[in-house]
């Protein structure tokens, strides 16, 4: 099912006394998100992401805007009339309930045409049990199950009417690191196997990036961006953006450019031929650093650490807007620490120049 938002507007009103304005949660959001893709939705605590699932479940009603399901104008329709499934971070089961009355739960107030003899709801609800792997715990109840296997049952009562759209809020915040990683791969095999339109909310970069189509990155309720993860990684609109992807995150320089080169401090790293003089801010991946003896960039060098597979080499710039830069070089590289200093060439595609004031891209 396609997904049509159209400038989706949610403003509240402010609860701080001394300032009058509304808070605009989520502003002028448009988006066609196609049939049967996985969207991640990201961005810091407080962005508008909730609100914005909330809109398209029809739990809160947008302040302007439309929300279309395919052809269906649905901005009117009460949730339970939209064919949504709902997931949240807290996994919302009945604690009296076993899991097989929890996953048949949805079932049982479907009226009229839609009315499910007692087999055919058991059919559906072991059905969507198997999907996510839980139909050998049907007779516990939620306080007998661990928190990813309460959770699966949380996904599998949210797939039992098959919805149209599936909405997950946060869904693994509540799980261990290993369970967080296992839950979520869990959840694109079972999206890819059903190819439900499925929106997916997190703070997550890494989570986003790993098992979205699509992810849009959002800052104070302004969609920054829209994109295939690592075109929006190789390719950052603005500041914001740049820094919210990535681990190690993106070491920030300030930067100028001064007769076609950009100068970190003293030091002209990158010829920029044609690009106006300014002042710039310059982000630089971690993996966009190549050692080398006469590189243009010069740094104090602190410490090396090893990854395993990389090294990561942790250093100073006063340049720097960050006390500590990481750039992640290969493990066969050796670096005399009693040198004190270490110097790069960079790479370019993988250097970003912002501008001071707006903070939006330059591109090189
Ligand atoms: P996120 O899910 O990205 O953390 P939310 O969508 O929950 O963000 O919130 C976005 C903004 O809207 C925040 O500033 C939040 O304080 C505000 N907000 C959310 N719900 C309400 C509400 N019911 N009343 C007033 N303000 C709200
Ligand atoms: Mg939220």
């Amino acid at each position: 099912m396609e997904v049509v938002l159209q400038n989706l507007t949610k403003k509240f009103p402010s609860r701080d006394r001394k300032n009058r304005g509304d808070v605009v949660a989520v502003s002028d959001f448009s988006f066609e998100i196609p049939d049967g893709e996985l969207i991640g939705l990201l961005g810091p605590s407080g962005c508008g992401k909730s609100t914005t699932l909330n809109l398209i479940s029809g739990l809160q009603k947008p302040t302007s805007g439309r929300i279309f399901f395919g052809e269906d104008d649905v901005t009117d329709l009460p949730p339970e009339n939209r064919g949504i499934g709902l997931v949240f971070q807290n996994y919302a089961l009945y604690p009296h309930l076993t899991v097989e009355q929890n996953i048949l739960f949805p079932l049982q107030n479907l009226k009229g045409k839609d009315k499910l003899s007692k087999a055919e709801m058991l059919d559906k609800a072991y059905e969507a049990a198997k999907l996510v792997q839980i139909d050998e715990l049907m007779e516990r109840k939620p306080g007998q199950l661990s928190g990813g296997q309460q959770q699966r049952v949380a996904i599998a009562r949210a797939l039992v009417k098959m919805p149209r759209v599936l909405l997950l809020d946060e869904p693994l915040s509540n799980l261990d690191a290993r369970l967080r990683l296992q839950t979520r791969e869990e959840i694109r095999r079972i999206q890819r196997e059903t190819k439900i339109t499925t929106i997916f909310v997190t703070h997550d970069q890494e989570e986003a990036m790993s098992i979205s189509d699509r992810i849009v990155v959002m800052k104070e309720g302004v969609v920054q961006q829209i994109g295939k993860p690592q075109d929006v990684y190789d390719d950052p609109t603005n500041l914001f953006v740049a820094k919210f992807l990535g681990t190690p995150p993106v070491n920030v320089f300030k930067g100028q450019i001064k007769d076609g080169r950009l100068y970190i401090g003293e030091d002209a790293v990158l010829d920029v031929k044609g690009l106006s003089e300014k002042e710039v801010y310059v982000g630089i991946r971690p993996e966009g650093f190549l050692l080398q003896e006469n590189g243009p960039l010069c740094c104090k060098l602190n410490r090396v650490e090893v990854m395993g597979r990389d090294k990561s080499v942790v250093a100073e710039n006063k340049a720097s807007l960050n006390p500590a830069i990481r750039a992640i070089i290969g493990s066969e590289n050796n670096i005399n620490i009693q040198q004190g200093v270490v110097r790069f060439s960079l790479l370019p595609r993988k250097v970003f120049l912002f501008d001071k004031e707006t903070e939006e891209r330059i591109k090189l």
